[in-house]
């Protein structure tokens, strides 16, 4: 009887292995799980033009095959179990030429466990776009491995796969990282107990083996021996290992690919002296950052106030032309500010978004992460945390997908954990008009405006407290493998514009109906709740206030305002608010704001909304909302409401608070657990909360 060969199908994560996979076996596909565990298992029949069938297992995409990770377990298993029903005859690695670094580290470990491999080269229009021409027939040369480029999306270069898969007797590749003296002896020991051929696999289990799959205690404990015996360091060994991998593909990328087809590498050279510099690299970069803040803030403030007069004039001309009645009070008071809540974020979202976008675009991003490494280290955390970091300044939803780069699972936690942490701009309407209403606007130093630097606080307040907790975090959660730093650096580029303008538009856009539909829910909710109470106190609001005042005189507008005061009091958000105000009370908080506090608990973006809700309810209408609210006189000291340290208190607590129910569900989503969400709602709450105390106690 034949035999059907087996084929596996190896390749980092996004590197083309789906599109390949879907290329040879067309469908022809089986789903099933891998034996015991739950990763998914995919195999297929693919026919070659003999006539041979042979039989393609889809392998999980990973980055290396240490087996500290189910995935990475799954693949080594598969590759080095030799009675393993999956064990295949021969492995094609798909390798994406435009991350030809990262990628190769992968392929250069199959080939050490001595299995025959046929390396794909992937991706290769993607490289070319990038200015980068890698040559398949050096890399053959250097490897001495068959090698086929491909472009798995099209299928071109597929039959010329196909051939090579009909060759039987592929030579094993030869070996490319060379152990030392003492990590040979050790492995000899190794292979004598377990029956291993391949030295490289004894080599893995003897720096791997408390995630070794299967070993039983004796084994462990046999190896943890021989270990601790010959003072041997398995983290040592590892780091050595993955420096002296990446020596010999520098060496392969040296002969095999050229990067400056089109743009002048001398100039990127240049550029990083500075812009990687020990010194000028950091003020660069905090100079920049400090560059970004200010525009937003000099350049999104007056968009804001134009819409924000905008909405208050809508609303008061919806209420001079319709009837009076419930609708008209609902669309004026309830739909058009939450509406214009929304709406008043775009400048700034679409202004923070062009920032990022160009920085990324420019290719300086990358030179952001490799600066940030070795300090983000320190604290848990690793040089691409700064992206999601960074772009957590922007939204915490993307911002957690974003973490799905760092393979360190325990430096992915942390920074899922305190990506919330950053300043969102969810968070800057509350942060700007606050500021306005207690930060004069001056200048400093004649050109720095006052506010812009108040602005800038808030944010570095946000990145220390997130940087804080990482390095509390990198305690409590245990290490299981150590994580190395491997980046490409692309060259600097003029941003294109229309991609520029593209995720403008876009994340505008996105925010504009993702969030929008939230707080225009909200807002019509809240509407009812302040419009509408239990018994009859708000519908005969004016004989109660009227009963109230013993007959004593008073003009017909000041009745008007008590009688709206009365109403919204005796409101359902009213009742509400009042209930948490002993609770709020240390921190500064009034009803009021106690109302707000309650409706931005799912979305803190409703803050203002709220707050433009609550106060326009009864108020002269021409005003907008800033004004409104610094008009507002606190009854307690008949001074007004808004001190520095209310509004200090406030944003502190805006800052730590996670109040924002979707990034709950996107971490939960990334950590396939409730324990995470749960335990940031609590930590940030309560640290929101305790904060806040300390803020107002101190400066009221
Ligand atoms: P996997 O994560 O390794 O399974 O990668 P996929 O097969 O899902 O591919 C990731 C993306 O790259 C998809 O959008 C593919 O269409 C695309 N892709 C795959 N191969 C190529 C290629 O050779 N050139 C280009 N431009 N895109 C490719």
């Amino acid at each position: 009887m034949k035999t059907v060969r087996k084929i596996a199908l190896l390749g980092n994560p996004n590197s083309g292995k789906t599109s390949l996979f879907n290329q040879l076996t067309g469908l022809n596909q089986k789903v099933g799980n891998f034996p015991g565990i739950t990763v998914e298992k995919k195999t297929g029949a693919c026919i070659l033009d003999n006539g041979e069938k042979i039989e393609i297992i889809d392998l999980p995409g990973t980055y290396s095959i240490y087996p500290k990770s189910l995935d990475e377990k799954v693949v080594f298993d598969t590759l080095t179990g030799t009675t393993n029903p999956d064990h295949p005859d021969l492995a094609i690695i798909i390798v994406d030429a435009s991350n030809i670094k990262r990628n190769l580290l992968l392929f250069t470990q199959i080939s050490d466990l001595g299995i025959p491999v046929i390396l794909v080269l992937n991706m290769l229009d993607v490289a070319t776009n990038r200015g980068q021409r890698v040559s398949p027939t050096a890399i053959a040369k250097f490897f001495s491995v068959p090698t086929i480029s491909l472009n798995a999306r099209t299928g071109q270069g597929l039959e010329l796969l196909k051939k090579a898969l009909e060759i039987h007797e592929l030579d094993a590749p030869k070996s490319i990282f060379s152990t030392t003296k003492e990590e040979q002896d050790l492995a000899v020991a190794i292979t004598k107990r377990f029956d291993i051929k391949n030295s490289y696999f004894a080599h893995l289990l003897l720096i791997q083996y408390q995630n070794f799959p299967g070993l039983s205690e004796e084994d462990k404990f046999f190896i943890k021996a021989l270990i601790e015996d010959n003072k041997f360091s398995p983290e040592l060994s590892q780091s050595r290992e993955i420096l002296e991998r990446y020596k010999v593909i520098d060496e392969a990328i040296q002969e095999a690919v050229v990067y400056n087809l089109y743009e002048n590498r001398n100039f990127t050279e240049r550029l990083d002296k500075i812009f990687t510099h020990k010194i000028f690299g950091y003020a660069i970069f905090f100079g920049v950052m400090f560059l970004i803040f200010q525009a937003i803030f000099a350049w999104a403030t007056a968009p804001m106030d134009w819409i924000d007069s905008a909405f208050s004039a809508l609303s008061l001309s919806i209420k001079s032309h319709l009837p009076s009645g419930v609708l008209t009070d609902l669309l004026s008071e309830g739909v058009v500010p939450g509406i214009g809540g929304v709406v008043i974020f775009i400048p700034q979202i679409a202004l923070l978004f062009a920032f990022i976008a160009i920085l990324e675009e420019t290719g300086y991003m990358s030179r952001v992460v490799f600066l940030m490494d070795k300090i983000m280290r320190k604290f848990g955390l690793n040089g691409k945390s700064v992206v999601p970091l960074i772009s957590g300044v922007a939204c915490a939803i993307p911002a957690i997908m974003a973490a799905r780069t760092i393979d360190n699972l325990r430096e992915r936690l942390i920074t899922i954990f305190v990506t919330p942490l950053m300043s969102c701009s969810a968070r800057l309407p509350v942060y700007t008009i606050l500021i306005a209403l207690v930060v004069p606007d001056e200048k400093v130093l004649g050109i720095l405006s006052l506010q812009g630097v108040a602005l800038m606080g808030m944010y570095i307040l946000g990145f220390v407290m997130s940087i804080v907790t990482a390095a509390i975090l990198q305690f409590l959660i245990k290490a299981k493998s150590k994580s190395y730093f491997v980046m490409e650096l692309p060259l600097y580029k003029f941003p294109r514009w229309k991609n520029v303008g593209i995720t403008i538009i876009e994340k505008s856009k996105t925010f504009t109906f993702e969030a929008g539909k939230i707080i225009l829910a909200i807002s019509i909710i809240l509407w009812v709740a302040a419009s509408f109470g239990p018994g009859d106190k708000v519908k005969n609001a004016e004989e109660y206030v009227k009963k109230s005042m013993n007959g004593a005189e008073i003009s017909d507008e000041d009745f008007e305002v008590k009688v709206s005061a009365f109403k919204l009091e005796n409101s359902f958000a009213g009742i509400f608010g009042k209930a948490l105000e002993p609770a709020i009370k240390p921190l500064g908080y009034d009803w009021k704001i106690g109302i707000a506090l309650v409706t931005s608990f799912a979305a803190r973006e409703v803050f203002v909304g709220t707050m433009a809700t609550i106060y326009s309810i009864g108020s002269d209408e021409e005003s907008t909302i800033k004004s409104r609210m610094r008009s507002e006189i606190n009854p307690d000291t008949g001074k007004e409401m808004y001190t520095p340290a209310v509004a200090l208190s406030l944003m502190v607590f805006y800052a730590f608070a996670m109040q924002c129910m979707s990034t709950l569900a996107v971490v939960k989503k990334e950590t396939n657990s409730w324990k995470w969400p749960m335990l940031q709602l609590l930590y940030m709450t309560g640290l929101a909360y305790v904060s806040s105390f300390i803020v107002y106690q101190l400066l009221s």
